[in-house]
């Protein structure tokens, strides 16, 4: 037992020397501040006192990951829906050819709009042709792939894709993803309803194997020994070859007369930012420069180390979002001063109610990378430091005790992003 304690006792000086670094900041930058902020300041002070003590058990390496939930800003109350998960906590489900594994409104219960997935494919293997009831969204974490999709009116959509680079694939429309070479593919798959699961979805081997071979053969004009070699159970992902060059494939699928007018691909990774600023850059991807896409609106954040994406909210829909790289903090304000902050690392997911405030901060020293993903045609923001500048000055100041010229340090305009 004594050796025990003696280990507790050094974490518990740990978390509270870090406590107390950030207690000292946060004091230094009150100095001077309003009654309000002493009052804060002062119940910060007391937390970080013997009350945060544990002597009981802790999962310290998840603690290690998440310093803000363990020991939260005073700022932070109430018991509010989760804001996190991982996919690093699900279940993979491992067949020859890859894996795939998924963070739905299962394992999340406030994302009732998204449902998201990972995938890996090695070179040449499939993701089985299929189709399912949602709108599927994707962003490659890795590698290269070809899909196709098949438009009702018979025109089908062949194309290749990389690292980076995003598809679309609308509810009901047959399509399939196969890895290429070097070494295949890794990708995020959204779909707009967070009760879908990637088990769900309807296969062409399923259906071959649970439809009488008689209605087959009569359907597909074959004999029956040629409907005994269909597969009797689903394949879902399996090995297959690398395919011949894009241009062959195109021809071989029927050449241009059968050839898509819509595109269901878009090279993201080839996109100019659509904002930088000192403290990053995005790359907003919705109907307006992707317009087969009419269901997910997304921003493809890169903040820079201390970097913000500043207090804001989304006016039409809720927030899910994949953590591709480095360390980030996020509060989510929740209104009747409730509040909630989590910290996030790569593989994470947060999501935000609609219009409930929220900021999110490179807390690394490396790039944070995050995908903003909103259930929308267009992305919309609502930032609060555009609303406070394009108020009248005395509204204002009316309201957050500060005069004109702190109210004109204030950004005159929505930044997206403040450098830190
Ligand atoms: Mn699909
Ligand atoms: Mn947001």
């Amino acid at each position: 037992m004594r050796h025990q304690n003696n280990g507790k006792g050094t974490a518990i000086d740990q978390s509270r020397r870090n406590f107390v670094s950030r207690a000292a900041l946060a004091t230094a930058a009150m100095v001077g501040g309003a009654t309000f902020a002493q009052e804060r300041n002062n119940t910060r002070q007391a937390e970080g006192d013997h009350s945060f003590s544990n002597p009981g058990p802790e999962n310290k390496p998840l603690l290690d990951v998440n310093p803000s939930s363990n020991v939260p800003p005073p700022t932070d109350h109430g018991n509010v829906e989760p804001i996190w998960y991982s996919f690093d906590l699900t279940h993979k489900r491992v067949q020859e050819g890859g894996w795939t594994n998924q963070v739905t409104q299962r394992e999340l219960p406030s994302s009732k709009d998204i449902a998201g997935v990972r995938m890996r494919l090695t070179a040449g293997s499939y993701r089985e042709l299929h189709w399912h009831t949602a709108n599927e969204w994707a962003y490659m974490f890795y590698g290269n792939a070809r899909i196709t999709c098949l438009n009702p009116d018979g025109t089908i959509f062949i194309d290749d894709i990389s690292q980076g680079d995003l598809w679309f694939f609308p509810t009901g429309f047959p399509h399939s993803i196969q890895g290429l070479g070097p070494d295949g593919c890794e990708f995020l798959l959204v779909f707009d309803d967070g009760m879908f699961s990637e088990d769900d979805t309807f296969l062409l081997s399923d259906w071959v194997a649970h439809t009488p071979p008689e209605v087959l053969a009569k359907n597909f004009g074959l004999d029956r020994s040629a409907i005994a070699k269909l597969p009797t159970g689903e394949l879902y992902i399996f090995p297959g070859s690398v395919p011949p060059s894009l241009a062959q494939d195109r021809a071989a699928a029927g050449g241009g007369s059968a050839e898509s007018s819509v595109a269901y691909t878009f090279k993201a990774s080839t996109m100019v930012p659509s904002k930088k600023t000192p403290g990053g850059e995005v790359r907003v991807v919705d109907s307006r420069n992707f317009p087969a896409d009419k269901a997910i609106a997304t921003g493809i954040v890169t903040l820079k180390p201390g970097g913000m994406r500043e207090l804001h909210w989304h006016p039409t829909s809720s927030e899910w979002q994949f953590y591709v790289a480095g360390k980030a903090r996020m509060t989510v304000f929740f209104s009747q001063g409730n509040a909630r902050t989590m910290d996030f690392n790569a593989n994470d997911v947060g999501f935000i109610p609609q219009v409930c405030g929220h900021y999110i901060e490179n807390t690394g020293n490396t790039d944070l990378v995050f995908l903003e993903i909103l259930k929308a045609d267009l992305f919309v923001d609502v930032s609060l430091n555009d609303w406070i500048r394009h108020l009248p000055p005395q509204m204002t100041s009316a309201h957050l005790n500060l005069d004109d010229t702190q109210i004109k340090k204030i950004p005159a305009e929505k930044l997206g992003l403040i450098a830190g």
